[in-house]
């Protein structure tokens, strides 16, 4: 890990600190905007900024990007706080961009004062059309030479709730014939009257995001403003404000883009996810098939596999799209090494041994990691009547089959050896009931259970396992890319069999003692966790990943 290469961004880092810039400190702050639950893209975000920041002992402020109250509320502000807190970030500071509201109104008067920037009476619409384009020059508003007073006075009214919405905004009068369209008098005010979730209703006059971010890191103090790539023609505005606002000290903050996280088989848009989540496409902003950082929680992932994941995908300047299966392969990496081994049926049929005494129970040791033996053992029971998979039975089975069939041995984990005899179906042909004969020298651990057979089961006692329901999702879309389709709306693409659960399932007694978000390894099945809908009568898991590795270099 020592020998990692350096990112170009913690390039750029070392580069200022070498040069002596802003005293040789570093302050990042990670700004999401409370109107939406985090997602897989905003922990490549969160493991950037407070990794940058650890890296070269400076500090990482959370900053709530809080300019727009429509959209904002405190449930967000509080699933974001613990979400870091999860994925094991820890802030220096937490700042609100609504905190710095005062000091961007009097920036924005002294603008006006100097010339600056104006009110202008006309539509989005028609402020839209006289932009231009990048090979035409813009028009000039109509209000665009109009007195300081009469911008300050409009100023003051648009903030004390005189005008509707849409009827004015205050524009910064920069270049209408600037080839970066973003220079061409861009709207930094605008009339919002929907009260805000930390203010209430002291301001009508809301700062846009052009004109609050590099403020806000100016304040602040931060050293190097790490965002996405689509930012990257927002950076010369972003200097812009900073040079008027910067007092003749040789501070400023440092705008460094990177590439979005997008992944395969799901969507990153919090517009888009707040729309499956509205319209119970999916059951909340943490189901488990969602791309949210409380699903991914949910769904059973760790903290550390996802950390994992995004520094194996790192940072470059070009978009593309990860493949998913490479998140899964760091969460099986991650829960190959720690979760417990257990067992668990799915479909469970049960199977009888015919030689073993009744009401007699052997406690068979299990270990509990094999690539890891400081975890231990635990005991699981074995007794007469068993559990196993449907599918590991067949009574016609082809040659290969090395599974439970007639005539032919099998391991059962743990336990012993036994060769099936036979099975009694129900009139429509389904198998009721399989049965077994045990040989009692080939108990795991003798040297007769040396004796070589091809397939080994898993399975549980009838009487001593517990009822579970287990939850398996498959993709959340049908589709790689579903935003790229424009001509189906993503609704479309949705898949119809993201969910399957089974609610017949048994799972050893071990498994009493479980508590929500705990992992496992289910036998041969994969990778499950415990999900908070258990109760008293049943627990429910929630399949995180299959044992089938599908990630290939
Ligand atoms: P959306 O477009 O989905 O609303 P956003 O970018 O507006 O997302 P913010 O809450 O503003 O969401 O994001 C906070 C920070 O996280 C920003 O610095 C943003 O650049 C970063 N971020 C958001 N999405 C991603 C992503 N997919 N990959 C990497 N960083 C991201
Ligand atoms: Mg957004
Ligand atoms: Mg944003």
């Amino acid at each position: 890990e020592g020998k990692k290469s350096l990112n170009f961004i913690e390039a750029f880092v070392e580069s200022d600190l070498a040069a002596g810039k802003n005293g040789k400190r570093i302050q990042t702050r990670f700004p999401p905007e409370p109107n939406g639950y985090l997602h897989i893209g905003h922990a490549k975000a969160i493991c950037l900024d407070f990794g940058i920041a650890e890296r070269y002992n400076g500090i990482c402020n959370l900053r709530f990007d809080d300019t727009n109250p429509v959209k904002e509320d405190v449930e967000y502000v509080d699933s974001i706080m613990e979400d870091i807190k999860w994925l094991g970030f820890h802030w220096e500071n937490v700042y609100y961009a609504s905190d710095y509201f005062p000091q961007l109104w009097d920036f924005a008067v002294r603008l006006i004062k100097e010339g600056k920037a104006y009110v202008d009476e006309q539509s989005a619409e028609i402020i839209a059309q006289q932009k231009g384009t990048p090979t035409q020059p813009g028009t000039n508003s109509p209000f665009r030479d109009r007195p300081v007073e009469e911008s300050l006075d409009l100023f003051n009214r648009m903030n004390q709730g005189d005008f509707e919405e849409g009827s004015m905004v205050l524009r910064a009068k920069i270049d209408m014939a600037s080839s970066n369209m973003h220079f061409r008098d861009p709207i930094i005010y605008r009339i919002i009257k929907h009260p805000h979730h930390r203010t209430g209703t002291a301001w009508k006059a809301y700062p846009m995001y052009d004109f609050a971010h590099g403020e806000s890191d100016y304040f602040e103090g931060v050293t190097h403003s790490l965002c996405t790539l689509e930012f990257e023609v927002h950076r010369p505005l972003y200097d812009y404000f900073i040079d008027l606002l910067k007092k003749d000290d040789d501070y400023r903050p440092r705008q460094i883009e990177f590439n979005r996280l997008n992944l395969t088989y799901t969507v990153m848009s919090k517009r888009k996810l707040l729309q499956l989540v509205k319209e119970g496409r999916v059951n909340g902003w943490d189901d488990p098939r969602m791309p949210t950082i409380c699903g991914f929680r949910r769904r059973g992932f760790t903290p550390s596999s996802i950390r994992s994941f995004i520094n194996k995908i790192g940072y470059t300047k070009y978009d593309g799209i990860i493949d998913v299966a490479l998140l899964e392969h760091a969460v099986r990496e991650d829960l190959n090494a720690t979760a417990p081994r257990v067992s668990a049926v799915l479909d469970p049929v049960k199977l009888i041994i015919t030689n073993y005494p009744e009401g007699k129970v052997e406690m068979m040791e299990a270990i509990n990691n094999p690539e890891d033996l400081t975890q231990g053992s635990h005991e699981i029971a074995f007794s007469r009547e068993l559990f196993i998979e449907r599918e590991d039975f067949m009574e016609d089975a082809p040659k290969k089959f090395f599974r439970m069939t007639p005539g032919q041995e099998v391991r059962l984990k743990n336990a012993y050896i036994v060769k099936c005899t036979g099975c009694k179906k129900n009139e429509s042909g389904e198998i009721e009931e399989i049965y077994a004969e045990y040989d009692e020298l080939t108990k795991s651990g003798m040297p007769e259970s040396n004796r070589k057979v091809k397939g080994t089961l898993h399975w549980v006692s009838a009487e001593h396992s517990l009822p579970a329901e287990v939850r398996l999702y498959d993709r959340l879309f049908t589709v790689e890319n579903p935003s790229e389709d424009k001509e189906k709306d993503f609704l479309e693409l949705l898949n119809p069999d993201s969910l399957k659960v089974l609610t017949n399932c048994r799972v050893e007694a071990e498994l009493q003692h479980a508590k929500p978000y705990d992992n496992f390894q289910f036998q041969r099945l994969g990778y499950f966790n415990v999900d908070p809908d258990s109760n008293s009568e049943k627990i429910v898991f929630n399949r995180t990943v299959s044992l089938k590795d599908t990630w290939s270099k």
